[in-house]
C-alpha cells in the first residue's frame, strides 16, 4: 500500500488523521476540527481532498469541515446516518463499507462518549480510527450515551484482530496512564508505557497510535475483568461491585475526578 497516514495537530491536542496518496496526490481527513490545518498541509504537497471522515458530532472534529467545503466543494462527508452533524453527506449504518483512495474502511457504531460515534476499521490495513471513544489507556467521557453502551462499545473494538493500530483524536496518553497506574501500581506494562510515551512527547511525535495488544495490557477501561483492577474499582466504590458495566462506571467517574 502506497497510503501513508499524518497526524495534523489542532487545538491543545487534538489530532486530524489525514491518509494520503502521494503518487494519486489524494488525502481523506478524519475529523477535521480545524480547516486551516489541514488547508495548510493540502496545499504544501498539493494534495486534492478527495473524502472527509467524522466519528461524532464535537466541534473539535467537525468544525473545519465547512472551510474545507469552500475550497473543496464536491467533497463526500461520511460518518453515522442519526448524526446531528448536518455537514455529513453519505450517511451510513453500522457494519456499512465505504473504499477510498484503496482503502477499505468498515463503520463501527460506538455509542457512549455521543450517541452519533462510530470508527473506521480497515480489516485489511489493520487500522482502526477511533475518535473520542478509545484512547491510549484510557476512554472518551460519557456525554451522552451510558456507561454500559461505553462499556460495549470498547469491548467491540477489543474484539478485532490484537495487531490493529489505533488512531485515537486527542493526545491523552499521559493523563492516562497517571491514572491508569494509580488503578494497577504494580502494572509493569504501564510503568513500560509511560518511559516509552514520555520519551515520544520529549522528541514531539505522538504517542500513538497503540496497538489493541497493548491496550488489553495497560488500558483500566478494558480491563474490568482483571482481579487487579476489580480490586480498586471495588475500594474506590467502598462495596462489592456486581457487574464488570459497574467497575467500568467506577473508573470513570474515578478519572473524572483524577
Ligand atoms: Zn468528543
Amino acid at each position: 500500500m502506497t497510503n501513508s497516514i499524518t497526524p495534523l495537530q489542532a487545538f491543545d491536542d487534538n489530532y486530524i488523521w489525514c491518509i494520503s496518496n502521494a503518487q494519486q496526490k489524494k488525502a481523506l481527513v478524519i475529523d477535521p476540527g480545524d480547516s486551516q490545518v489541514v488547508l495548510n498541509y493540502l496545499a504544501s504537497h498539493a494534495y486534492q481532498l478527495c473524502a472527509i471522515l467524522v466519528t461524532h458530532h464535537h466541534y473539535d472534529h467537525t468544525d473545519g469541515i465547512n472551510g474545507l467545503l469552500q475550497r473543496y466543494p464536491d467533497t463526500p462527508v461520511y460518518g453515522n446516518g442519526d448524526s446531528p452533524c448536518s455537514a455529513i453527506s453519505q450517511p451510513l449504518d453500522d457494519g456499512d463499507h465505504i473504499t477510498i483512495m484503496g482503502q477499505e474502511f468498515q463503520l463501527l457504531t460506538v455509542p457512549g462518549h455521543t450517541l452519533d460515534h462510530v470508527a473506521y476499521y480497515d480489516a485489511k490495513n489493520q487500522q482502526l480510527f477511533c475518535g473520542d471513544t478509545l484512547f491510549l489507556a484510557g476512554c472518551g467521557r460519557i456525554f451522552e450515551g451510558t456507561a454500559a453502551q461505553m462499556h460495549q462499545s470498547l469491548q467491540k473494538l477489543m474484539a478485532l484482530p490484537s495487531a490493529v493500530q489505533a488512531y485515537p483524536a486527542h493526545e491523552y496518553s499521559l493523563a492516562n496512564l497517571a491514572f491508569a497506574a494509580a488503578v494497577e501500581p504494580d502494572n509493569k506494562d504501564i510503568t513500560q508505557t509511560i518511559k516509552q510515551a514520555q520519551q515520544k512527547r520529549q522528541q514531539g511525535e505522538p504517542s500513538v497510535p497503540s496497538s489493541l495488544s497493548q491496550e488489553a495490557l495497560v488500558n483500566p477501561f478494558v480491563r474490568c475483568h482483571i482481579p487487579a483492577v476489580i480490586v480498586a474499582a471495588n475500594q474506590k466504590a467502598e462495596r462489592q461491585l456486581a457487574s464488570q458495566t459497574d467497575v467500568f462506571a467506577t473508573l470513570r467517574e474515578w478519572k473524572n475526578n483524577f
